[in-house]
């Protein structure tokens, strides 16, 4: 008998325009497949050889996507609930510090422990000293924050002190360094890079090594926006936004509470705005793993504007660089409703890509 095989649960399978993907939960990869083998695999159905043809199989027996299963046992493997829970009021805060607009970061700190946030960037601007990071690190101890990122300039302390005092700081990045290092310290990873320090400014940028192929962000990403939500940064000057590029302010810490800040509607309007929501990323077989960017976006007036920082084209399946590369823009219109993508226009595309390659 012709033996059958079926996709792990935790393997889910996504159609984009051009290309399908199968996004491995549990071992943390995404692995490309033809367009047929997503419509025989997409709901769920017992394959075999005939359906996708013997090499594909064994390209997804190889990858450990699909296991053998006869047909009897089928009714075991049902799919998996893909639910985002976040009890917690916040899932991340970000908190610039600058020496010469301060404010109570104690106070917020305090206060998004209180709201349950468990992961916290720090971004210390340039002119602020390695004791004034720690006296911020030392009041985040015995609080619910479990997971800190400390963005800082080089040079103002000792990185392996502060990675080995503090077992919650998860990453050091030391910014305007002479060499770029990576260097593992216990838990803590030290990234010395000689990048200057831009912020949020570098918010946004869409590349293949920000994709994240797990279980939490693939729930996430399939009911809120994966940067926003339950998200709360407090800028250098103590202004609570939803995001720290973001030009609304929701008032100040020390003024309004973080938890009255996030209660104004305007604070989570874009919450809800998944990808598949998003002009040409709902075309995308990357828009589950992705991290999106709601401010840099093409069109500021529109919630759902395609990422102005994605040097992906999914109608081409190129990134910029590549052979066969064409915008975005080549491939459709822009229109006050959305992206709308040309049929023939692409085709086109396609058939000189396929002579070039
Ligand atoms: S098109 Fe959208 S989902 Fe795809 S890589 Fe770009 S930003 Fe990410």
């Amino acid at each position: 008998m012709t033996k059958k095989y079926k996709l792990f649960a935790d393997c889910i399978p996504i159609r984009g325009y051009r290309r399908c993907a199968v996004c491995d939960l549990s071992n943390r990869n995404l692995f490309h497949i033809r367009e047929s083998t997503y419509i025989a695999i997409a709901h769920g159905d017992l394959i075999d050889a005939d359906d996708v043809g013997i090499d594909e199989l064994n390209a997804l027996i190889s990858s450990n996507l699909v296991f053998e299963c006869p047909p009897e046992l089928v009714g075991l493997f049902p799919p998996m609930r893909m639910e985002h829970v976040q009890p917690m009021a916040v899932r991340s805060a970000i908190a610039e510090l600058d020496i010469q607009k301060q404010y109570d970061v104690r106070e917020a700190i305090e206060q998004l422990s209180v709201l349950g946030c468990a992961h916290l960037q720090i971004l210390a601007y340039a002119d602020v000293m390695y004791a004034d990071i720690e006296s911020v690190i030392t009041g985040i101890e015995g609080k619910n924050i479990i997971n800190v990122d400390v963005v800082l300039r080089h040079g103002i302390g000792d990185l392996s002190v502060m990675a080995d005092r503090y077992p919650f700081v998860f990453s050091i990045t030391a910014y305007g360094a002479p060499r770029t290092d990576m260097q593992k310290r216990g838990g803590c990873s030290i990234l010395r890079t000689t990048e200057p320090f831009t912020g949020c400014r570098q918010c946004g940028a869409v590349a293949p090594n920000q994709f994240v192929c797990n279980r939490e962000f693939f729930f996430l990403s399939g009911g809120y926006n994966t940067c926003l939500y339950r998200k709360v940064a407090i800028d250098r000057e103590g202004y609570i936004r939803s995001c720290p590029a973001s030009p609304q302010r929701f008032g100040r810490v020390g003024e309004t509470p973080i938890a009255g800040a996030m209660s104004q509607p305007g604070f989570r309007r874009l919450w809800g705005i998944t990808k598949d929501r998003v002009d040409v990323c709902r075309d995308c077989e990357f828009r589950r793993v992705c991290p999106d960017c709601r401010v840099f976006t093409r069109d500021p007036h529109s919630p759902t504007a395609h990422p102005a920082r994605c040097a992906y084209n999914p109608y081409l399946a190129r990134w910029a660089g590549q052979a066969g590369y064409a915008p975005v823009e080549e491939c459709g219109e822009f229109t006050p409703g959305g992206f709308v993508p040309d049929a023939e226009r692409i085709a086109r595309l396609l058939e000189q890509q396929d002579a070039h390659c």
